[in-house]
């Protein structure tokens, strides 16, 4: 594979060029209620080729027949020579690299039969099933994948890299007349199937939330102060800000620019956040980009102060900044764009209990069930929540739907929790038409005041 990819390379007449082919072997299994959904095995192979004309602007061309790579960098080569780019397009300086990246995995799941990852996601699923008699409907899926990954471009830099992941994602839908409620609970890594096994309490905690949320009053709407779980606050930071931080936004976004201005003071002093694509284990975690950019850790808001965003080689040329390690693709079906890898808020000093204590009327939300977010406006539903009073936490309530202003918000963050945990979620993130792309999210309870909470 080396030898073809260099030999194309070889010939490219593009300034830059890079060829990315991967190949990818996934199962998934998913039961919806009594019945299996489906159960399949993929294979799927594929290529992309990035040409960069500095005048004119990118050419790609993706593939799946992997012979005649010449002719595809021809292909893209042809299509940079059309493009018509407003002002000439550089890339960040990166170092020359070769390297080969080994998959560590403790069972590896290709050797496991589809009979017992069938056995596996039946198990969870009867466990939902079998909770109470109000859980009317479940979705139970595990889903496994490993790429092999080659990169190589036409400045000599040489990458293989193994990347496996493993999914397991439950759903319980629980109901009582006409009250409907669900609970979903899902984990996801770089990992073997050791880590799609016991996960049984996962399950367990599914059903029984969705079974107590029947008996939760909808919140009544209004201001409140906020405490987040980590789930919420992750959730939160990666989708009202981590996006925000993406150059290719950035600059191509007047108002953005204008809101991004590093220096700008975004939060109080206990306010720090990163995107680290370097942490073990986590589903954001890559030893490179996919332009081979080494991952790094970038702060992004320090001492509350915006001091930093994610770029690509070719944004930070732009904004005469340094790369960050950030250009990812979802599969060799794209170019790598500016993304997120692991984004997390820091860890405080505040304790939970001290978190609530003096809260006399409160709501502590957790979870997140996705949102909207609008520029500066942003509005999410949390899973569920608990109504805080006289500083101790009091009955379940639902509907709850945190609505609001990013700098408002992150302005009004006045402690931040000592619990910092990293949530390996399943699912992944979404942006042009690239999803899901695995993230990751971490952080510490956080306390926000003046919250607008709709309820129903
Ligand atoms: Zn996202």
């Amino acid at each position: 594979m080396r030898d073809k990819i260099q030999a194309a390379l070889k010939l490219s007449k593009a300034d830059y060029t890079e060829i990315r082919i991967e190949e990818k072997e996934s199962a998934r299994i998913s039961y919806q209620g009594r019945d299996l959904e489906n159960a399949n095995a993929v294979i799927d192979k594929g290529g992309v080729v990035r040409c960069l004309s500095r005048k004119h602007g990118w050419g790609v061309a993706t593939f799946n027949n992997l012979d005649d790579l010449k002719n595809k960098v021809e292909q893209a080569y042809q299509c940079a020579l059309v493009a018509q780019s407003e002002e000439p397009i550089e890339l960040g300086p990166i170092e020359v690299i070769e390297e080969h990246i080994q998959a560590v995995m403790k069972h590896d799941f290709r050797d496991v039969s589809m009979a017992a990852k069938k056995a596996l996601v039946e198990n969870y699923n009867n466990i939902l099933l079998g909770s109470s008699d109000k859980i009317i409907d479940t979705n139970s899926v595990y889903v496994d994948s490993f790429s092999h990954v080659y990169f190589a471009n036409s400045e000599g830099t040489y990458i293989e890299e193994e990347r496996p992941s493993v999914v397991v994602a439950t759903t319980a839908i629980a109901r009582d007349g006409d009250n409907v409620q669900q609970s979903h609970e899902s984990c996801g890594g770089p990992f073997g199937f050791e880590f799609a096994q016991d996960k049984e309490e996962m399950a367990r905690t599914a059903a029984r939330r969705a079974v107590e949320l029947l008996g939760a009053k909808s919140v009544v709407g209004g201001q409140y102060p906020v405490v987040a779980d980590q789930m919420l606050a992750g959730v939160f930071i990666h989708e009202a800000f981590g996006h925000l931080s993406e150059s290719d936004f950035v600059y191509e976004n007047p108002k953005a620019k204008e809101m991004m201005v590093l220096g700008r003071r975004f939060g109080r002093d206990i306010l720090n956040v990163y995107d680290d694509g370097t942490i073990p284990g986590q589903r954001g975690t890559h030893r490179f980009d996919d332009e081979g950019t080494p991952t790094r850790h970038n702060d992004l808001i320090k001492d509350g102060i915006l001091v930093g965003r994610l770029h690509s080689r070719e944004t930070a040329a732009k904004m005469d900044e340094k790369v960050t390690g950030n250009a990812r693709a979802v599969s060799y079906r794209f170019p790598p764009i500016v993304r997120m890898t692991n984004t997390a808020i820091e860890n405080g000093t505040t304790s939970f209990q001290d978190m609530i204590k003096d809260i006399k009327l409160g709501i502590y939300a957790c979870d997140a069930y996705g949102g909207e977010t609008m520029l500066e406006n942003f509005s999410f539903s949390s899973g569920y929540a608990y109504m805080i009073r006289d500083g101790r936490i009091a009955e379940m309530v639902k509907d709850v739907i945190l609505s609001g202003n990013l700098f408002t918000t992150l302005q009004n963050i006045d402690a931040i929790g000592n619990d910092f945990k990293w949530l390996a979620v399943g699912g992944g993130c979404g942006k042009g038409k690239q999803a899901p792309l695995p993230v990751g999210m971490g952080a510490p309870h956080i306390r926000i005041q003046n919250v607008v909470i709709g309820g129903q």
